[in-house]
């Protein structure tokens, strides 16, 4: 259920840990330091792991985890964080923007109708409705089973604490946190980059804002680093981080430029292009699951959320969004923080 993997010999610890859920399993990561050893995300919350997992952290030599850095407020990450600390007496990390949207979804009520508020936005077909209430009451359901409560809470762009780096890395979620080892040119970056599979970057009640504009930021704050290998949740490292970074990055242009593909016929609401675009597997909308049918509405209304913020296209009162500035599918023009 759980293998650990020294991945730098006596330094970081991978734990892959096996979870009912895409892509299979999710990554914790043990790093020592001095004469400590933090921690990063806490697996699965499931109960039979806990167990399992607090053996196979005691076989990791002279390290006592003071520290577990949660990444990022999804379940697949806060996982066992309250009974690790509870059974090691460890401090649990958390960024306020993540640990706020944990405390909104509590309410299940709310969280369920606040999507629903936003989906006359989105231009959801009253067909759908009931569909997207049960996406959304699971969602609540599921986190509200399986609560995290940290102990520090951190603000702002950047932290020190100890020797570690922790930088402030949105987009997938509006608290996401990266944790950099600066002098050893490493970082642990939860599910901003992973190596095959695009991140998720949704507007949603949880996600507010310019969620692709903070993707975007965030990538390029880390490529700015410049950084030898990164530890992501998914999938494994990755040691050729800017040029991973840089397919990341042309990713979400040329989503950006079936958006406006999309739109040059007419107009159209957020959710009538999502029709027209192409998902996971190449699969139509139509013929994705409910929770990837939400997946790909609030890709799209990021998409579309990023282009008006550049004054690109605009809705009228029916949501319907239309082009008013033409572009040309160009990286620079799409992106134009890239300088
Ligand atoms: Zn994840």
């Amino acid at each position: 259920m759980i293998e650990v993997n020294e991945k730098v010999s006596g330094l970081i610890y991978q734990l892959k840990i096996y979870m009912p859920m895409d892509p299979g399993y999710v990554f914790s990561y043990v790093i020592r330091e001095g004469n400590d050893c933090l921690m990063i995300d806490a697996g699965y919350p499931n109960m039979d792991l806990l167990n399992p997992l607090i053996n196979r952290l005691r076989e990791i030599p002279n390290c006592r985890v003071s520290t577990l850095f949660i990444t990022h407020m999804h379940i697949d990450h806060t996982g066992l964080a309250d009974e690790l600390r509870n059974r090691l007496s460890l401090s649990v990390v958390m960024h306020r923007r993540d640990y706020e949207q944990v405390m909104k979804m509590m309410d299940r009520d709310s969280f369920v109708r606040g999507f629903l508020e936003l989906s006359e936005y989105y231009g959801v077909p009253s067909t759908e409705m009931e569909l997207y209430r049960n996406v959304t009451s699971n969602i609540s359901g599921r986190r509200r089973m399986n609560s995290v409560n940290p102990d520090v809470i951190i603000d702002g762009e950047e932290n020190h604490i100890g020797s570690v780096r922790v930088l402030l890395t949105p987009g997938h979620s509006p608290g996401h946190i990266s944790v950099i080892l600066n002098e050893k040119g490493i970082a642990f970056t939860g599910d901003l980059i992973l190596p095959t599979i695009t991140t998720h970057v949704g507007l949603t009640p949880i996600n507010p804002g310019n969620p692709l504009l903070e993707y975007l930021n965030s990538l390029i704050k880390i490529r700015n680093i410049g950084l030898k290998c990164i530890y992501p949740g998914h999938e494994g490292e990755i040691c050729n981080v800017n040029a991973r970074i840089n397919e990341l990055i042309m990713h979400r242009v040329s989503r950006l430029c079936e958006v406006l593909n999309a739109l040059r016929n007419g107009e159209l609401t957020i959710f009538e292009i999502t029709k027209k675009l192409r998902w996971m597997d190449n699969k139509g909308y139509v013929d994705l699951d409910p929770m990837n049918r939400y997946m790909a509405l609030t890709e799209t209304a990021a998409l579309v959320k990023y282009l008006e913020s550049m004054g690109i296209v605009k809705a009228g009162n029916d949501y319907k969004y239309g082009i008013t500035r033409d572009v040309s599918c160009n990286i620079r023009e799409l992106i134009p923080q890239l300088g």
